[in-house]
């Protein structure tokens, strides 16, 4: 593995600045840093996270979302507060 999971804890968003998720493949190779503020994944080619906006593609819904199962704060659909 040529990332080391503290280099990841060290990038952020160059966009929102907000914590990365790393998303692996079937293989546990890190295929792309995933901005769940945005909704963007940025790529991972030969080892190198691609920071660039431009190179970012969209990240929605739950294929490719590596997250276990929480989902990332402030992204709570509006209209849910209820009534209280
Ligand atoms: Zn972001």
């Amino acid at each position: 593995m040529s990332l080391d999971h503290r280099l990841i804890s060290l990038l952020v968003c160059p966009l929102c600045k907000g914590p990365l998720q790393l998303r692996r493949d079937g293989e546990s190779r890190p295929t792309a840093l995933v901005c769940p503020a945005d909704r963007l994944a940025f790529p991972i080619r030969d080892g190198i996270p691609v920071m660039l906006e431009s190179e970012a593609q969209p990240s929605e819904g739950p294929e490719g979302w590596a997250a276990p199962g929480a989902p990332p704060e402030g992204a709570r659909m509006p209209g849910q507060a209820g009534s209280s």
